[in-house]
């Protein structure tokens, strides 16, 4: 019996036509029994509405939904009224985060660091979500050091939260030195890793440019190679997250969180690879 839990992660769409094809999106996943399908946040403004907006829809389609929480920008008060709409809709999950503050937008807000929110949730809700955050196997690009990283990951994790959820990453040794040190500090929590499949170069360049995720050499000197021929950087893709994913199962990851940038066919078609239909 595979005991592999998926998770699908789904930014919210900007537009009604984004919306309708979310839809179909999540009806493409549903086939892999998800064990939730998370909806990111953004920092700031009508963002925010859209990831309620999301999750709302999906709760009412009767799938279990985790939604993302920044606090960065935010007020107690704020997340407060947030954690009660989702508590008041029966959303028993949240991912929650730091986040980021678009530059030239306003102050840090209430709290400083996503461990700070983690508490904040527990003082006035309990047990009554089931909270997973953020880990860096190739560690925060603002981390003072790897240590330093490690250490505020623990800080989160005793805080009250229940879970990992990883950065993405080609990296496999990254993610197995990342659980062992987590261990070594006493850390039992489940620590999911986050798979980021390959669907554009450009695209994959410049989030991982963003977020300190690296593209090995081999692999950003292969799919440059391909230039705009997207079905071989898919196909490449595909063999390489697929053995990445195998690899992770086989060391122990409890399961595997696909970043889907709302797309189903790139995630189902590593899963199907992966055999995990149940
Ligand atoms: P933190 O855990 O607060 O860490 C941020 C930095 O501060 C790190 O360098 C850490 O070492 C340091 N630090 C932490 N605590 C302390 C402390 N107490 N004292 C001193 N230093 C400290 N972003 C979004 O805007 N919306 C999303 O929906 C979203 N979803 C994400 C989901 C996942 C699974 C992941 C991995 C990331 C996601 N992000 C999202 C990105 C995330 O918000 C950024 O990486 C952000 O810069 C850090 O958030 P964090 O919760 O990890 O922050």
């Amino acid at each position: 019996m595979n005991k592999t839990k998926i998770s699908f992660e789904f930014f919210p769409p900007q537009t009604a036509e984004g919306a309708e094809k979310l839809v179909a999106t999540r009806k493409q996943l549903a086939i892999a029994s998800p064990e939730y399908f998370s909806v990111t946040f953004g920092a700031g403004g009508s963002t925010q509405e859209r990831t309620l907006q999301t999750v709302t829809q999906i709760k009412a389609e009767g799938t279990s939904v985790a939604p993302h929480l920044s606090c960065v920008g935010s007020t107690r008060e704020n997340v407060l009224s947030l954690l009660n709409t989702y508590r008041a809709q029966g959303v028993n999950r949240i991912v929650a985060l730091r986040g980021d503050l678009p530059s030239g937008m306003g102050s840090i807000g209430e709290f400083q660091y996503a461990n700070e929110l983690v508490a904040f949730i527990r003082a006035e809700t309990g047990d009554h979500f089931h909270i997973e955050v953020a880990a860096y196997p190739e560690f925060h690009p603002q981390a003072k050091s790897a240590r330093d990283d490690m250490l505020n990951f623990k800080r989160k994790m005793d805080a009250g939260a229940d879970a990992a959820i990883t950065q993405y990453f080609y990296n496999v040794d990254s993610y197995f030195y990342f659980v062992e040190q987590a261990r070594k500090l006493g850390i039992s929590a489940p620590i999911v890793p986050g798979i980021m499949p390959i669907v554009r170069y450009s695209q994959l360049a410049r989030f991982s440019e963003m977020c300190g995720a690296e593209i090995p050499r081999w692999m950003r000197k292969t799919l440059e190679g391909y230039g705009d021929d997207n079905e071989s950087v898919q196909a490449f893709g595909l063999d390489v997250v697929t053995a990445l994913c195998e690899k992770l199962i086989a060391g122990g990851a409890p399961g595997l969180h696909f970043y889907t940038l709302n797309q189903a066919a790139a995630s189902l078609a590593i899963w199907n690879r992966l055999g995990l239909k149940k």
